[in-house]
């Protein structure tokens, strides 16, 4: 055995999770390290989506909004989403998407602080999280969104004039872990409200959103949550600000007495003012299973076997960067999620030629190669085998076959 794979063997067998893989379904002769994009199915979803689908809906028909509890699914699954952000109940909804969220967050935090009227979020960010506070300041005259510049420290600019700050938790492309304790302070210092996107985070970063005072924050669910694709999105509001929550998607979900049929729109209490409409029961109950997965489960040794998984794999891989001319742009310390993100010209075919080989990482324009390190299902074994077929591609030129080049919709 080369010293790799017996470093491999011995991480393996302290594992304290190695047991959790059997719980999820992954086709043989693939290591999965696209988990922070889409997370693979539970085992147990299959099972929970039969018996939503057959039983409750053929058999229930309507009376399973009541008996199948499928109307308060938003908020039962909304408070275990909120045990692993650090939310009391009641403070976190799973409903729409994470952009619609974005959408709700900035608007909330907006009419909360009416004589500002700046935005502020990195230029980094995930595109769909600037698209969003686009709209949302075109839609509110004199609103202006400001752009930190990459790499910047969001802290320093915000100001008496910044009524919100969003912030990605852990950057999508360099897999940078911000300080949310910090940020946060910072923000509150000046008078200014905080939206947390938690994408790249929950389930696989400890979070402490009511200790640190967070006012918002959302996220997806089919990442590191695993609840498949488009399963809906999270929402969470601080209890403080529940009481002057409005969002402009005043939909009868969000209504203080939803069957009263009234004409006009009356806000629910709480946290169920962040809702709108009818939500999709079938990708909820994938949810439900994929959270069963992560109970009793410590966030601490997820983030602890994240660490160590990132951690081993940048130490293999950093010889193949010097060889071959491509960068770790990850950060090295603490302060990373659970993705390497790793700069190379030709990123895209070398990523394509890993894919054909097994290994699924994805590709972020313009030159990045990304891989995401899920501590449920992955094991040591498997990145050391990843970065054996890594160096293969690069050493071998097979990305050079113009295959590899053709883009796909989705990369
Ligand atoms: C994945 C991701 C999204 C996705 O938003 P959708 O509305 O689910 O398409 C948004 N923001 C960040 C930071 C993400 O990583």
């Amino acid at each position: 055995m080369s010293a790799v794979a017996s470093k491999a063997a011995s991480l393996d067998l302290a594992d304290p999770l190695s047991s959790k893989r059997d719980l999820f379904e992954l086709p043989a002769g693939i290591i999965y390290l696209d988990g922070n994009s889409l997370g693979p199915p539970p085992k147990a979803a299959f099972a929970e989506l039969e018996q939503a689908a057959r039983r409750e809906w053929g058999e229930g028909l309507i009376r399973s909004w009541n008996e199948a509890g499928w109307w308060s699914l938003t908020d039962t699954l909304g408070d275990r989403v909120g045990r692993l952000i650090g939310a009391q109940a009641g403070e976190t909804v799973v409903t729409d998407t994470t952009s619609i969220n974005v959408f709700k967050a900035l608007h909330a935090a907006l009419a909360l602080r009416p004589e500002r009227r700046v935005i502020l979020a990195e230029r980094d960010s995930f595109p769909t999280d600037l698209y969003i506070a686009e709209g949302v300041a075109a839609s509110r005259p004199g609103t202006e969104l400001r752009l930190a510049a990459d790499g910047a420290d969001l802290g320093t600019m915000v100001d008496e004039r910044t009524a919100v700050m969003l912030i990605n938790h852990v950057s999508y492309r360099t897999g940078a872990l911000r300080d949310m304790a910090d940020l946060t302070r910072r923000a509150h210092q000046a008078g200014a409200l905080v939206v947390w996107d938690l994408c790249h985070s929950a389930g696989v970063v400890p979070i402490e959103l009511d200790t640190i005072g967070v006012d918002f924050a959302i996220g997806c669910t089919y990442k590191y949550l695993n609840g498949g694709p488009g399963a809906p999105a999270f929402i969470y509001a601080n209890r403080r600000h529940h009481d002057g929550l409005v969002q402009p998607l005043s939909g009868w979900w969000a209504h203080a007495a939803p069957f009263a049929m009234e004409s006009g729109y009356r806000p629910a209490a709480g946290i169920r003012r962040l809702l709108c409409g009818t939500q999709p029961i079938l990708s909820l109950r994938a949810l439900k299973a994929a959270l069963d997965a992560l109970e009793g489960v410590d966030i601490a040794d997820i983030r602890a076997k994240s660490l160590a998984l990132t951690r081993f794999f940048m130490e293999l891989v950093d010889p193949l960067c010097r060889e071959f001319g491509a960068r770790i742009i990850t950060p090295r310390g603490d302060g990373r999620g659970s993705q390497v993100a790793i700069a190379h010209e030709q990123a895209y075919p070398v990523i394509q030629a890993l894919i054909a080989r097994g290994i699924i990482g994805d590709f972020r324009a313009p030159d990045i190669m990304r891989f995401g390190f899920a501590p449920l299902y992955l094991s040591f074994r498997e990145v050391a085998d990843a970065v054996d077929a890594l160096r293969d591609v690069l050493a071998s030129g097979a990305w050079r076959d113009s295959k590899f080049s053709a883009k796909a919709l989705v990369t």
